[in-house]
């Protein structure tokens, strides 16, 4: 990630196809880690950099604060994705060799601009 969705999702399915990089999961998916919203990979979203100017779910995505900012997936913040993947928030891939794909073993793009404050505190995408 990175970027998160919350309890605001309703469901709609405006984003996962939108995702140039397949990283949204239904909620019916089995690697969904939630029941009823939505699920963004945090190791597969690269913030849409290198493929649009904005994320394209929240330019699909038709509810406020469904769609929020969260840490830059790289080995800076491996702990962070580490906690929260025990605690079942993220469901983060096993690689068969590879083990846990956290951002020590690859890490992803991030929008730079983003203010580490509007990551940690995550902040809604876009204007409303
Ligand atoms: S920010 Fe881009 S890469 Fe990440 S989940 Fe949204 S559409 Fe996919
Ligand atoms: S577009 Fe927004 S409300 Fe709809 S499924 Fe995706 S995150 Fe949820």
């Amino acid at each position: 990630m990175a970027v998160l969705i919350t309890d605001e999702c309703i469901n709609c399915e405006a984003c996962a196809s939108e995702c140039p990089v397949a990283a949204i999961l239904e909620d019916s998916n089995e690697k969904n880690p939630y029941d009823e919203k939505f699920y963004i990979k945090p190791e597969s979203c690269v913030e849409c950099v290198g493929h649009a100017d904005e994320p394209r779910c929240v330019e699909a995505c038709p509810t406020e604060g469904a769609i929020v900012w969260d840490m830059p997936y790289t080995a800076e913040f491996n702990e962070y994705y580490k906690e929260k993947n025990e605690q079942g928030i993220y469901n983060i891939r096993v690689h068969k060799k590879k083990g846990l794909m956290l951002p020590e073993i690859k890490s992803q793009p991030f929008i730079e601009d983003i203010a580490m404050s509007d990551r940690e505190s995550h902040a809604t995408i876009g204007e409303w």
